[in-house]
């Protein structure tokens, strides 16, 4: 029987002599035949749900928009809408990316898209999310250290330098890339006419951008930095790069208010909408003009078709947002505690007083992570010394306590 195994097939039985190969492995062995077999049913399995590139070259497996949306569902905390728009997005730029480069008229236009949102509601949180599942490189970049050229700061190809960075300087595959650029917002018009002086980190950092969104042949710094004359640039063309731009936009409400309220009809005899849209949802009817209006130029808005917003959190978001995803905060200190032998445990009072002090911050679910490491810093600090604890519960009285100490709690916040 031992020898059996050696000699012959270990799918079909087959002997070394009736075969025209034997391949080992640790276990067992397989014939020519048996792999050429296994092959096709592989091949017939995938098939079907992969689209392949033909004249392109690449080739992805694709993550269908509900099944990506479904990855970010374990991590980020509601913000429906945003997922949605980021799944398709990302799935089209796939199918973007793999179809034939002459195959017919028919020319699939990228969707670049620009997220709306409060600090700490997530923007940031779902870009990086989706990039742990993404087969292309992804950099985020911040648009507030950007000047335009010639001026202090950095230059805007310098995102494309990151971009080249993430693909180990493979220029085709950073090519292929997505890029996430935070606070857009920060490079508004200061002012609705366009002024005498030099808007160099505003209109004029929009404008260089303009020539990397559209798609583009960039020379880009390979190690960042301003340009210097001395240094070899690499060429990178930006029609495939997929952008995806957020920001925060502090008081973009009212313009959404003002357009709203000045529409003749539709919307001005409904006394509940108005109700409404003094409440948090106003949000949700962002649309290019009050982005225009609010100071990003219209050329820059034709390259960002795609416009979502995030809801700011309330109470309840953020307590599941303390509990419920996959790292969320409370698993992370529960893991803490765990590797030194102590079960953590929260009552419910104490997280909700925890959320609480958040809410007042007006930090979003950027705040719950101080708050809390301010309430554990003492407990993490006694418990490695303490050989016989095998249990350790934070309720209402003991985080009170340990958050009124902290200068934190001193502290007015405004966000
Ligand atoms: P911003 O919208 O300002 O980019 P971030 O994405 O940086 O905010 O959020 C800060 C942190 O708050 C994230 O790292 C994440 O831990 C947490 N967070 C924010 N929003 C959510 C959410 N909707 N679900 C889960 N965690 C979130």
């Amino acid at each position: 029987m031992a020898n059996h195994k050696k000699t012959n097939c270990s799918f079909c039985g087959r002997s070394k002599n009736e075969v025209g190969m034997l391949l080992s492995g640790i276990e067992g062995h397989i014939c020519n035949n048996c792999l050429q077999q296994g092959y096709e049913v592989v091949k017939e399995e995938l098939g079907s749900s992969n689209l392949k590139a033909a004249a392109s070259g690449q080739q992805f497996d694709l993550v269908k928009p509900k099944d990506l949306k479904a990855y970010l569902d374990q991590y980020v905390i509601g913000q429906e809408e945003a997922k949605k728009h980021l799944s398709v997005a990302v799935y089209n730029h796939y199918k973007r990316l793999m179809q034939p480069a002459h195959e017919d008229d028919v020319k699939i236009e990228k969707s670049n898209i620009l997220m709306v949102g409060e600090t700490g509601t997530g923007k940031t949180y779902l870009a990086r999310t989706l990039a742990q599942k993404l087969q292309v490189p992804f950099c985020i970049a911040d648009a507030t250290v950007i000047t335009e050229a010639g001026y202090v700061g950095e230059d805007v190809e310098t995102i494309l330098t990151r971009l080249l960075q993430a693909a180990n300087y493979d220029v085709a595959k950073a090519e292929c890339g997505i890029v996430f650029i935070d606070e857009i917002d920060k490079i508004a018009r200061k002012s609705d006419n366009p002024s005498i002086t030099r808007d160099v980190s505003g209109e004029g950092v929009q404008q260089a951008l303009l020539k990397l969104l559209e798609g583009s042949i960039v020379n880009v710094p390979p190690q960042g930095g301003r340009k210097h004359p001395d240094q070899k640039m690499i060429a990178v063309n930006t029609e495939n790069i997929l952008f995806i731009c957020g920001g925060a936009f502090d008081g973009i409400g009212r313009h959404i208010a003002k357009r709203l309220n000045a529409r003749p009809i539709g919307f001005s005899g409904d006394d509940s909408f108005h109700k409404s849209f003094e409440q948090d949802q106003i949000m949700k009817y962002v649309s290019a003009q009050d982005l225009k209006s609010f100071g990003l130029i219209p050329e820059l808005l034709g390259r960002l078709p795609v416009i979502t917003y995030l809801n700011p959190l309330d109470s309840k978001a953020l307590l599941s947002i303390l509990t419920e995803p996959k790292n969320a905060l409370v698993k992370q200190y529960e893991k803490l505690f765990e590797m030194e032998g102590v079960k953590l445990s929260f009552s419910e009072e104490a997280l909700r007083y925890l959320v609480e002090q958040a809410m007042q911050f007006k930090l979003g679910a950027r705040g719950l992570r101080s708050i809390m490491e301010a309430i554990m810093n003492d407990a993490m600090y006694e418990i490695p010394s303490q050989e016989n604890l095998k249990e350790f519960h934070v309720d209402l009285a003991y985080a009170k306590a340990k958050f009124e100490r902290t200068v934190f709690h001193q502290i007015d916040f405004v966000a």
